[in-house]
């Protein structure tokens, strides 16, 4: 069965009087960046309701999988639209719709009509009633019965400015549609947690910028475009995402020669965090994300991470935090970054990594080390903030 529309539902929480057209403005943006490359569709909005209407012939199931990425969206139901709405002919339409639909009429059902054009001649009840009946005519013998309190499907007719017919319902991703919260800076490097911590906090309608530390010629250009890669993966959820690359080598070096070597992570992690807070203030977000998870390595012990954290300002956001790597796996595997992230090119951290790194950092020992890069960092800073380099990312 071919469907030309689809009607989009959203959870209503938190979506009431002016907000709701911030949120139903910010979904429909989202969903026409998502629907951009299965083919053209006239996306608009009528009392409380969202519906995509294909302008021409479109993959049904490219269009689902790129609208059950639109964060918002609870339910995406495609339908069957009629202009006429006289009960003979939408009785028709509506016996013609369910044998279409389903191959086996083994099931039970209940119809239920909202009658949003109070001019119609008919109640609700009397269509719905009408409409079983029918339906019970044209296909009792093959199977079909009535269930009103537990129906196998249950069948809609809205009847509106058109009438609108519907019985299936997929599930959507939830959340809240990009662009309704704000936005923030993401630490995104080649691995598998900060890919699956930016997609968390875009699924809450964040939108996210990006910064990767690189450090070329230790880390190469395969390095950096796995990373683009993951950004062009997570904007298919997100949007378009601004990624910062910035030269981290020399500040690497120079930590890497003045600093005590069980503590280069830690140091360098403090001055990344500095940097991605630079350019997060630049560009008008308001926290920053990384893919932290408490205890996974050295650095993101309890301790470490109160070290890293102190240099910020900003709020530190970091979804992944209490969860176990196999959980992050498995959402990186859902979200379709995991093959990307394991492809084992090397990461600036793990450069410069020593055997056997501080676990439990003192805010005050690490101060101090950092005061051996007094006479350089600055200018070192300086350079690596002007020299970024800005790619913008495109899903497609
Ligand atoms: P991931 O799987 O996200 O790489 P990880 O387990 O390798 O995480 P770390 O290397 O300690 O953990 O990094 C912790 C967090 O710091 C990352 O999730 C990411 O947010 C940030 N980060 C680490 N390296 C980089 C980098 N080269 N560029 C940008 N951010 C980075
Ligand atoms: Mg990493």
């Amino acid at each position: 069965m071919e469907f030309k529309s689809f009607l989009i539902k959203y959870a209503e929480i938190g979506v009431k009087g002016k907000n709701r057209y911030r949120f139903e403005d910010a979904l429909i943006t989202q969903m026409k960046y998502a629907l951009a490359p299965v083919g053209e569709f006239e996306i608009r909005k009528e009392s409380g309701r969202i519906f995509a209407d294909a302008l021409e012939e479109y993959d049904y199931d490219e269009a689902v999988d790129a609208l059950r990425r639109v964060f918002g969206i609870s339910g995406i139901c495609p339908i069957v639209v009629e202009e006429e709405k006289d009960f003979d002919h939408i009785q028709k339409v509506v016996c013609d719709y369910v044998e279409e639909r389903y191959e086996d009429l083994t099931f039970t059902f209940k119809v239920q009509v909202r009658r949003a054009d109070k001019r119609y001649p008919m109640k609700s009840m009397e269509v719905a009633a009408l409409l079983g009946e029918k339906l019970l005519e044209r296909f009792e013998p093959q199977g079909l019965h009535v269930d009103v309190h537990q129906p196998d499907v249950m069948l809609t007719v809205e009847i509106r400015d058109m009438v609108y017919i519907y019985s299936d319902e997929i599930p959507g991703p939830g959340g809240m549609p990009v662009g309704t919260g704000g936005k923030a800076m993401l630490l995104l490097s080649g691995g598998i947690d900060s890919p699956v911590a930016g997609y968390m906090i875009s699924k809450r309608g964040v939108r996210i910028e990006a910064t990767y530390f690189h450090a070329p010629p230790y880390t190469s250009e395969r390095a950096k475009q796995k990373v683009v890669d993951l950004a062009k993966q997570i904007a298919r959820y997100t949007g378009p995402i601004t990624l910062h690359v910035v030269n981290f080598t020399d500040i690497q070096m120079a930590i890497y020669e003045k600093c005590p070597h069980d503590e280069l992570t830690i140091i360098m992690r403090r001055y990344m965090m500095k940097i991605a807070e630079h350019f997060a203030r630049e560009s008008g977000c308001l926290a920053l994300v990384t893919g932290e998870s408490i205890g996974q390595v050295a650095s993101q012990t309890m301790q470490s991470l109160y070290v890293t954290n102190e240099v910020c300002e900003m709020p530190v956001f970091r979804p992944c935090i209490g969860m176990d790597k196999q959980d992050i796996i498995s959402i990186s595997e859902k979200i379709g970054t995991y093959e990307t992230s394991i492809l084992p090119y090397e990461d600036c951290c793990t450069i410069f990594v020593a055997k056997h790194p501080v676990t439990k950092p003192r805010l005050d020992v690490i101060q101090k080390s950092e005061k051996k890069l007094a006479d350089c960092i600055d200018e070192l800073m300086q350079t690596a903030l002007e020299t970024e380099e800005v790619i913008r990312i495109q899903a497609h």
